[in-house]
């Protein structure tokens, strides 16, 4: 009689040995409404992992299903529903293949419940490959665990939709906790992405920030102690442009990023500024304006025309000359000027338009030490307060005691924080002097110069720049005001200050002379120590 058969195989994920036998066993049902569920009719091997050898001594049930069809047991004309034709042997597709012949050669068919394919008789040469494909396929369980995978990441994407923290593949900065608890972030990690797109957006090149990872010993994200791993361009490439570091998360399921999903790292100003220099650095190669960038460019106007100035080698020195670009096209007549001394005016610019706290670095250490005792200071006074309203209550000796105690704590604070306001201030004066300031205003290098022509637009400034023997004169325009004129003669450079702004700038400077609140140095310091004694009192 011919009858229709099934044989089960768990697969090897432990985890769904359970669900893999139902499923199994499901598909069979629907195939077949009239399927005998009894163990004549169902031959199943349990999974490897769970009984290890077992069944391989012996063959299992797989060997007895086909000693059954030689003997006759299972008669010609039936049928046997497999999952995959991965279940007809453990031992490869080639094994499988010839199994699938050998039964049906026998007389059985074979019916893969997963596509419903039917094979009987002698199978055609195209059953034959298609059959060795599919095998290939099947037995990659790789591919098939990737197909689960991708289930459970669908999953996740519509899970990570809805706002909820998941298990998803992270950047190496964070770490997954559990679900709905919010991701971890590695610190040092995290540091390492904030220097690299603080050095990006000064205009370091992605090979020289390499370097200097390489160079300080930091290891690269996710690479072993020993292994010899170092930073490459490319990686940090993907690095800088990764929306992650500022909290937008992309599932790869093809809908619209998720922002502020992930804990922001950097700031957008300066992921933002960290692009844009790269966008620089490009334009900078392309333009080949010799080996140093052009500091003017997209700040400097020609007087004349308005246009822009090209930076370009002249001569036999190919020494490097501004050259309006009007000039170039034959429509302006704008004299030439030594990219050298347009130097010399575009740090007075710089000096002038830009606040000393930009040249004068990170302050924060200093900060954070006059919060602290700013700290202490504060709770002392809030001991004292209570103590003075006890001694109201009841002129215990302990308090009067104790009140002494935190008064000379007080005295002693104070007295600290004098001290401290005091050097800083003096150390302010001196560092925001115009000597100290041109001084940090270092143009000999690239990283700097794209700084400090990308701090100036960001700032909205725009120069005029024209010569006019014997001077090069520059009128600087902030938002369309005009806010600086510098004139320069035989290499020293004169500043008129147009704004308010840029006046109290040179005043805190000291170096003012033709406004009225003109003081030397030392009345700068002065005052400056006084205003700040008097805001810490
Ligand atoms: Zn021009």
């Amino acid at each position: 009689m011919q009858d229709t058969y099934l044989y089960i195989r768990y697969s090897h994920d432990k985890q769904s040995e359970g669900s893999s036998y139902d499923r199994q066993l499901g598909m069979a049902r629907q195939h077949c409404r009239t399927l005998i569920e009894d163990d004549k009719h169902i031959y199943f091997d349990a999974g490897k992992s769970a009984f290890k050898g077992e069944h391989l001594d012996d063959g299992g049930k797989l060997k007895r299903f086909y000693d059954d069809v030689k003997s006759g047991v299972v008669p010609k004309g039936s049928t046997l529903l497999v999952e995959d034709l991965d279940r007809l042997s453990r031992d490869g597709m080639w094994k499988a293949s010839d199994k699938l012949r050998e039964l049906t050669e026998n007389g059985i068919a074979v019916v893969t419940l997963r596509d419903g394919r039917r094979y009987e008789g002698v199978l055609k040469l195209s059953d034959a490959l298609t059959s060795l494909l599919k095998q290939e396929l099947a037995n990659d369980e790789s591919v098939k665990k990737s197909g689960r995978v991708a289930d459970s990441y669908v999953k996740r994407y519509a899970k990570a939709r809805t706002g909820k923290k998941v298990k998803v593949l992270l950047p190496s900065w964070l770490e997954w906790v559990g679900d709905d608890v919010p991701y971890k972030v590695r610190e040092a990690e995290a540091g390492v992405v904030k220097e690299v797109f603080t050095w990006a957006a000064e205009g370091y090149s992605y090979a020289a920030i390499a370097k200097k990872l390489n160079q300080r010993g930091t290891k690269p994200f996710r690479s072993k102690e020993g292994d010899g791993k170092l930073w490459i361009t490319a990686s940090l490439f993907a690095l800088v442009k990764n929306e992650a570091v500022v909290g937008v998360y992309k599932p790869r399921d093809g809908g619209p990023p998720i922002e502020g999903y992930f804990p922001v790292i950097v700031e957008r100003d300066l992921f933002n500024a960290a692009q844009g220099a790269r966008a620089e650095r490009k334009e900078a190669k392309d333009t080949r304006t010799g080996t140093l960038f052009n500091v003017w460019a997209k700040v400097g106007l020609c007087a004349q025309c308005g246009r822009t100035w090209h930076c370009l080698p002249k001569g036999r020195g190919k020494q490097l000359y501004l050259v309006c670009s009007g000039k170039l096209g034959g429509t302006c007549t704008a004299k030439n000027i030594r990219a050298d001394r347009a130097e010399i005016g575009f740090s007075e610019v710089l000096l002038n338009a830009v606040n000393a706290d930009y040249f004068l670095g990170d302050r924060s250490e200093e900060l954070m030490k006059a919060r602290e005792l700013q700290g202490l200071i504060d709770n002392a006074q809030q001991r004292h307060t209570k103590l003075v309203a006890l001694l109201d209550d009841d002129p215990m000796p302990e308090v009067v005691a104790a009140l002494k105690r935190v008064n000379a704590e007080l005295t002693e604070l104070r007295g600290r924080k004098e001290q401290m306001d005091q050097a800083t201030a003096k150390q302010s004066a001196i560092s925001r002097t115009r000597s100290a300031l041109l001084a940090k205003i270092d143009l000999t290098e690239n990283p700097a110069r794209m700084q400090a022509n990308t701090l100036l637009r960001r700032l909205g400034i725009s120069v005029e720049i024209g010569r006019y023997d014997p001077q090069v004169s520059y009128t600087v325009r902030q938002g369309g005001n005009k806010i600086l004129f510098v004139f320069e003669r035989e290499g020293k450079p004169t500043a008129v200050s147009y704004s308010q702004e840029t006046a109290e700038r040179m005043y805190d400077r000291g170096e003012t002379d033709e406004l009225e609140y003109s003081l030397s140095l030392d009345d700068v310091m002065k005052s400056s120590t006084k205003r700040k004694l008097a805001s810490a009192k």
